[in-house]
């Protein structure tokens, strides 16, 4: 993993990080999800990664890679991967932060 990559993913861990329901690192003024910005939403990890619906299209290529990984799709499994198959969630993960164009912004 590349240095940006890595601390995303700590950041995603500790959650500490740039999405909007809390921490140091927010650039996001507001706690409301800047994807679907509906104002009942905060934007929380669980709302990022499985909820929001701006997201669905990019959620489906992370959820199809999870099931063909045949691991748990948890955010439990996510952050913290079964240690043979660290690597692959770990860049499946990476991969929709990409596509959702949160990688500036965790
Ligand atoms: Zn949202």
């Amino acid at each position: 993993m590349n240095r940006r990559a890595d601390v995303i993913i700590t950041r995603l861990r500790l959650d500490h990080n740039g999405l909007g329901a809390k921490n140091f690192a927010n650039k996001n003024e507001t706690p409301i999800c800047r994807a679907c910005r509906d104002e009942d939403e905060p934007e929380t990890l669980m709302h990022f990664i499985y909820h929001c619906p701006a997201l669905d299209t990019q959620r489906k290529v992370l959820s199809d890679t999870i099931l063909r990984l045949n691991v748990t799709d948890s955010i439990y499994t996510l952050l913290f991967p079964p240690q043979d198959k660290e690597n692959e969630v770990y860049n499946a993960l990476l991969q929709y932060i990409k596509d959702t164009d949160y990688w500036s912004k965790i």
